[in-house]
């Protein structure tokens, strides 16, 4: 005789995954520029003035060649790297979303090495699954050398939107959005680079966009590619409401269709402070 005692099975939580952005995302700095500022002024204004004229990747690696002869060790660079500024508020924000099931990546046109000794810093690489990221690595004098993640030897991206020609960031969450089947996509971005990958994301995804920066100026621009819904963030305790919101579906915040674009999320002018600047070049 069957049993008629009804079992209840726990539902499932909802598969996310979180993708994100760097410098300017995850901390408050652009982890480039902060090496250089900190350990030799002379590169720094070099690096600059050279923002925009050269590849930025390419850049980095001449101007680490430099920071090398100047005798700027590996700790130098470590210890430097360990006072990049990270909120506390976005360490919990992606405690939290780790804790939910949720699978989390960096996406950054940074390198190995600056994003991996800033994790281990604070003591949270074990969160993400995967940096992807221009490679990096230290030889055995202490030199730190980059290359671009998408090398001169591979055929060109050829993206339409404005990638950089050594990352689409686009191309990469595209494969991570196609490796699994996800509830919900999240990215997290602040820059013109970040553009892209917001437009791989669907109607029921979510884009945090850094507010008055130059992500959000591309999303006015052609808000019509973007079928996510868009959340604008100014620091890391917007961060950490908009992920207990995710996290409870009965939360207004993400109920409301207007908030996609909403003029009361848009600032008139987008922001022209230096960090802009950085950004924009690097970006
Ligand atoms: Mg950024």
């Amino acid at each position: 005789m069957p049993s008629t005692t009804a079992t209840t099975v726990p539902e499932a939580p909802a598969k996310r995954l979180f993708v994100f952005d760097f410098d300017w995302t995850l901390i408050d700095a652009d982890s480039d520029e902060f090496v250089f500022k900190h350990l030799n002024t002379e590169l720094h204004q070099e690096q600059l003035a050279s923002a925009g004229k050269v590849q930025w990747t390419d850049l980095q690696q001449r101007l680490l060649g430099e920071l090398f002869k100047c005798g700027v060790t590996k700790e130098d660079i470590e210890r430097t790297l360990s006072q990049v500024p990270f909120a506390p508020e976005m360490i919990e924000a992606l405690k939290l979303m780790k804790s939910q099931g949720s699978e989390l990546y960096i996406l950054s046109d940074a390198n190995t090495v600056y994003i991996d000794t800033i994790l281990k810093a604070h003591s949270i690489d074990n969160l993400f699954t995967k940096v992807i990221t221009n490679p990096a690595a230290f030889d055995e004098q202490g030199r730190l050398n980059v290359v671009r993640f998408h090398g001169l030897d591979k055929k060109p991206h050829n993206c339409p939107l404005p990638c950089q020609p050594n990352l689409c960031k686009g191309r990469e969450i595209q494969k991570l959005i196609d490796s699994q089947t996800w509830d919900q996509v999240i990215y997290m971005g602040d820059a013109t680079n970040d553009f892209c990958p917001s437009t791989r994301l669907q109607n029921t995804d979510i884009v945090l966009a850094r507010r008055g920066l130059l992500l959000e100026q591309e999303i006015r621009k052609r808000p019509y590619l973007v079928k996510a819904n868009v959340l604008y963030w100014d620091n890391a305790q917007d961060v950490l409401s908009a992920t207990h919101a995710i996290f409870e579906p009965c939360s207004p915040a993400l109920q409301a269709p207007s908030i996609k674009l909403s003029d009361e999320m848009l600032p008139k002018v987008v922001s022209t402070t230096p960090n802009v600047q950085v950004q924009a070049v690097k970006a």
